[in-house]
């Protein structure tokens, strides 16, 4: 395909731990570049929620990657035609590589809407049914860098028989041919990359099976469908994903979809993922937590501190009432803390002890709690801030790690949180 500029560099594949590099000339200027593992930065119709462009800005070494949903744009299709020149300056993002995905991971949706030739998104108006040239229609309307190709995804659910997660390959490998053969032919999306889908659910031949046909296709990077938390247990998901993994090219990406917990991004990326959707800081600020568990393990000074502020914190004054149940999303996990509850009223610490973010440099959790009794808009404003802070950091430390062979120090590290 003539837009295939875009290059993975790995300085490091180490077998069972992960590889480490950069994908590099990104976006249709090629002057963008993103280092994995990695995370997107998740967006709500290109908004990170709660925050404006400036406030976002407070933070540096943002990804450099944005994703938006098709089940967010689907319902404005119209106003985009109209205003033509794309999703990217319609919602004022200017300088971002952006990637579109069918479904928003932090909004599950509901199943039971795939047909041979339809797949369903949910907007806040309701179900939209997108064939694969209404899907094309859209891209064209949207004009981001790289898109998840259409696919039938609804198979993650235990208990789907093989007869249906042979179908949902048999049907994404066609939607996938069908959309490449329309992108081929439409100018608008010269330059434009297409993430081929991988599926199968739980059944390991049906995802060798079908990673190893996407990669047939004249695909810029793989998303790996399905395997999302809730669905299945870590142990099973790691195992399907190296199957896969072990059929597709080295150089290109992997992208899990639906999984941002700490502890199984570490094990999916010893599997060798490459991306993850950057969803999981959203939920935590949805729930009015704060992102608070410890990844230092390097002598790199800011990163001692948050080991130091970790430290204190393992004393006692941690509360670890989350619950690793992966069943339900939208429970606290292990690695927040609930800032509403009493105990932070008058805590006048920062809520990590050494970020430099906005809210750690000019805040108390008191003040947090505060904002989360009496409902002001401000208190989820300054946890998205954190929150997407804290994720940033703790994937800067899991780069660094791979790099000094460090892994299995950061995957104790983060592990003990769940069991402090
Ligand atoms: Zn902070």
């Amino acid at each position: 395909m003539a837009g295939c500029r875009m290059k993975l560099e790995l300085s490091r594949v180490v077998q069972g731990s992960g590889r480490l590099g950069v994908l590099k000339d990104l976006g249709k200027t090629g002057q963008h570049s993103l280092e994995v593992p990695g995370c997107l930065l998740h967006t709500h119709l290109g908004t990170v929620p709660h925050l404006t462009r400036d406030t976002l800005q407070t933070l540096s070494n943002l990804p450099a990657v944005t994703q938006v949903t098709l089940s967010n744009i689907a319902e404005h299709q119209e106003v985009l035609e109209e205003f033509k020149d794309g999703f990217r300056r319609f919602a004022g993002l200017h300088n971002t590589v952006l990637y579109c995905s069918l479904h928003d991971p932090a909004t599950p949706c509901p199943t039971g809407y795939t047909t041979n030739k339809t797949v369903s998104v949910w907007g806040s108006g309701g179900r939209i049914e997108l064939t694969v040239a209404r899907f094309m229609a859209l891209q064209k309307t949207v004009q981001p860098d790289w898109y998840q190709s259409m696919a039938d995804g609804e198979t993650w659910q235990s208990g789907t028989s093989r007869k249906r997660v042979r179908k949902s390959v048999d049907r994404t490998l066609a939607h996938l041919d069908e959309c490449l053969l329309a992108h081929q032919n439409s100018q608008e999306l010269e330059g434009v990359e297409v993430f081929g889908v991988v599926e199968g659910g739980d059944i390991l031949e049906e995802r060798v099976r079908s990673g190893r046909e996407t990669a047939k296709r004249p695909v810029a990077g793989f998303c790996l469908d399905g395997l999302q938390t809730g669905s299945m247990h870590q142990a099973l998901r790691t195992q399907l994903i190296a199957a896969v993994t072990e059929e597709l090219p080295e150089d290109k990406p992997r992208l899990l979809q639906g999984v941002g917990r700490p502890d199984e991004v570490l094990a999916c990326v010893e599997a060798g993922v490459d991306l993850f959707e950057g969803f999981f800081p959203s939920q935590v600020t949805e729930r009015g937590c704060a992102l608070c568990f410890g990844f230092g393990i390097s002598s790199d000074p800011e990163l001692a501190v948050l080991e130091l502020a970790e430290e204190k914190e393992a004393s006692g004054e941690t509360q670890h009432n989350g619950d690793s149940n992966p069943a339900d999303q939208s429970r606290m996990t292990s690695f927040e803390i609930d800032l509403k509850d009493k105990r932070y009223k008058d805590d006048f610490r920062p809520l990590v002890e050494g970020c430099g973010c906005y809210c750690c440099v000019n805040h108390q959790r008191a003040y947090l709690h505060h904002l989360l009794v009496t409902n002001e808009l401000l208190a989820r404003v300054l946890l998205m801030i954190h929150n997407t802070a804290h994720y940033q950091a703790f994937f800067r430390a899991l780069r660094e790690a791979l790099a000094n062979d460090k892994l299995d120090v950061l995957k104790r590290r983060v592990l003990k949180e769940m069991t402090d």
